[in-house]
């Protein structure tokens, strides 16, 4: 079957053949429909910085299909059924799994990372990470949920636990932070104020529902943020960097006893404030990883109940297009808000 196969970061990423996947006893044949195209991808393809468990890989973590094979011991499920598929194949059975946090999964296998994933004509998924896709929802749009839209949700509703008439501010407002900024006004932030030092991602978010926008530049964001709410400060601060200055900036933009919720992924170290300034305002720093299942079933519903407009964020491409679409998003070039590999 064809899949778009990466070998190493030196060379572009092709299409090719492998051999197509025989379901295991837990696990579905998945006729993929569509496969978004995330950042992550550029991290593997382009840059070399996530290594892949072996090569050639076929890519993708963003899957949405069709099931067209059932291993022996699945019998929740059935051929035809239209799914979206978790990005992982989480065990199901550790501690982190047991309390609903597949997002902490010790024995996950990202798919395009740890297995053959998504950006290929079929995928063999456990059936636990399975989510029902209504038909009311397109695959490509089906596709996005299962990361791009999801990993957004968790930070803003699981671990910020965002509650209505609280103020925010998004630092980093690219498809991660856009799509947080919706998630914050569909859950009543008062107030939205958005960071970026790209003119056109704070356009974007202006859309999408910011009150606020600052170009990020000479001038502190944390004291144009302070000056926007009277000296006080915001109840939340999202980071969707992973850089130290921009958590740094995040923690300075809190009012005292608000919380700082880092999406971003990156090496650096975190610089705290002193003991006595971080305890005496009752700061908090969260992380946030990914998603659970139920992020997963959450924005499905949300979707199909038409609180959640996706439409026409999507743009379809070819899996030898991936290679291009990938160029573009490392060169930060991208014109449509998320690719989609159609299948
Ligand atoms: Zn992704
Ligand atoms: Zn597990």
């Amino acid at each position: 079957m064809k899949a778009a196969l990466f070998k190493n970061a030196q060379e572009p990423l092709q299409a090719g053949e492998i051999e197509a996947p025989a379901p295991q006893a837990d696990e579905v044949l998945i006729d993929i429909k569509a496969c978004g195209i995330c950042g992550t991808d550029v991290h593997i393809a382009k840059e070399g910085s996530i290594p892949t468990a072996f090569t050639p890989i076929a890519l993708g973590h963003e899957p949405a299909g069709v099931i067209a094979g059932l291993g022996s011991a699945v019998s929740n499920w059935h051929l035809g059924d239209r799914v979206a598929c978790y990005p992982a194949a989480f065990c199901g059975q550790c501690p982190a799994c047991e309390n609903g946090r597949e997002g902490l999964c010790f024995k996950s296998e990202i798919f395009g990372i740890g297995r053959h994933g998504a950006m290929a004509e079929q995928m063999a998924a456990p059936a636990r990470c399975l989510v029902k896709l209504p038909d009311s929802i397109s695959f490509e749009v089906g596709a996005i949920l299962t990361d791009a839209v999801s990993t957004p949700y968790h930070a803003v509703v699981r671990r910020a636990q965002l509650v209505a008439g609280e103020s925010v501010v998004i630092i980093g407002c690219g498809g991660l932070g856009s799509q947080a900024v919706r998630f914050c006004k569909l859950f009543g932030a008062a107030r939205i104020i958005a960071v970026d030092r790209n003119s056109a991602a704070l356009e974007a978010a202006e859309k999408a529902g910011a009150t606020d926008v600052i170009l990020a530049g000479d001038e502190p964001a944390n004291k144009l943020v302070k000056t926007l709410t009277a000296g006080t400060g915001v109840d939340v601060a999202f980071e969707f960097v992973g850089a130290s200055r921009t958590i740094d900036t995040a923690v300075r933009c809190l009012r005292r006893g608000g919380r700082a919720v880092v999406v971003g992924i990156g090496t650096e170290k975190i610089q705290l404030p002193a003991v006595r300034t971080f305890v005496g305002n009752e700061y908090e720093l969260r992380g946030s990883m990914g998603l659970d299942l139920q992020d997963l079933k959450d924005v499905v519903a949300l979707v199909e109940a038409g609180k959640l407009q996706l439409d026409g964020t999507t743009h379809g491409i070819s899996i030898n297009a991936v290679d291009s679409a990938l160029v573009l998003l490392q060169q930060g070039r991208a014109e449509h808000a998320r690719y989609v590999v159609t299948v």
